[in-house]
């Protein structure tokens, strides 16, 4: 029997770890599919505070794990396959093992949505991202295309006229999802351009290692055409991973968590934080913020329920 399972090995996650660790509690971390979370799959890391000079995105995970398990938090590779939280202990599955934890913090993180192409996966972190206020920074006069008609698109579009020379936003429909504010915003910016009715097919060079060129395919007339461009970032939404928890816990309409005093879930014991049910701020400081809560949040619980 534990007293604190983590679910999720992002920053979120790992900070839960850090303090609960210190706290005593001896907490076990499931280190899940996208093991480091989203910022295993970035580069260079600016604007997490404490770095000067930057920190390499799988570096700076890589510190938080050691920091949790030299105060005593356990790592176990694996995937939580099923929970069950009406009863308590509350009981998980992973790969057909059955772990018992008096409190539980869900950190499992929301994973972006990707076109699914092979040169994209092949790209990401190398001119491909699925994050402008990472990776932005690095394109600084070059030429970069955004995917996507919802406000994420817009508002990494016009994040990125920051550095880009140009910004080419392509949305597979004529019609937008993103708010007419934010889109008005875009559609006055001089260096944005739009691309409607458009998907894009490939993106070139997995061979040469980086992003030179997109290549682009109009859905209604089927002309296609290719772009030069440093890089792609995929703006497409996010999808929460919470399907485990259908049904027993509260979530909005796109299947976030909603938590309320900040990291409570309408379960007693069970804390949720990041990306998980955040879909405003995303960020890493932000998720280990909220790990820090929910580390705290359960050390509380666990003293007052004896
Ligand atoms: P979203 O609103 O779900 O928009 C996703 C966009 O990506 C849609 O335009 C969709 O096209 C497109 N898309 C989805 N799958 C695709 C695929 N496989 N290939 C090509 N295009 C694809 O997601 P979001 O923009 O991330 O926004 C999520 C939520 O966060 C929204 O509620 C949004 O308002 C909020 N948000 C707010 C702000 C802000 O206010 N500052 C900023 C960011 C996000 P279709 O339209 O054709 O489906």
């Amino acid at each position: 029997m534990r007293d604190v399972v983590i679910i999720g090995s992002g920053c979120a996650g790992l900070t839960a770890a850090i303090y609960a660790a210190r706290a005593n509690l001896r907490p076990l971390v499931i280190d899940g599919v996208e093991i480091g979370g989203q910022l295993s799959l970035t580069t260079l890391v600016e604007n997490f505070p404490g770095f000067p000079e930057g920190v390499q995105g799988p570096e700076l995970i890589q510190r938080m794990r050691d920091q949790a398990a030299r105060f005593g938090a356990e790592y176990q590779a694996g995937n939580v396959t099923a929970a069950d939280l009406t009863k308590r202990p509350f009981t998980l599955t992973l790969d057909g093992q059955c772990i018992e934890t008096r409190t539980l913090i869900i950190a499992s993180g929301a994973s972006a949505r990707w076109l699914g192409l092979e040169s994209e996966k092949a790209l990401i972190g190398k001119g491909v991202s699925s994050c402008a206020t990472c990776d932005g920074f690095f394109f600084r006069g070059k030429k970069v295309l955004v995917v996507g008609g919802g406000d994420s698109a817009m508002e990494e579009g016009i994040f990125l006229t920051r550095f880009a020379s140009s910004v080419e936003i392509v949305h597979r429909r004529d019609q937008f999802r993103a708010s007419k504010i934010m889109l008005d915003r875009a559609r006055h910016n001089d260096k944005i351009t739009f691309t409607l009715d458009t998907v894009v097919d490939d993106i070139l060079d997995p061979a040469q290692g980086e992003v030179v060129a997109a290549k682009l395919r109009n859905v209604k007339s089927n002309a296609v055409a290719q772009r030069d461009v440093s890089a792609v970032f995929v703006a497409i939404g996010h999808v929460p991973n919470t399907a485990l928890f259908r049904g027993q816990l509260d979530m909005d309409a796109e299947g976030y968590l909603k938590t309320e005093h900040g990291t409570r879930t309408k379960i007693p014991g069970v804390f949720a934080c990041g990306d998980v049910q955040d879909r405003v701020f995303r960020q890493a400081i932000t998720a280990s913020g909220s790990g820090c809560m929910a580390a705290i949040e359960a050390e509380r619980y666990l003293e007052s329920s004896g």
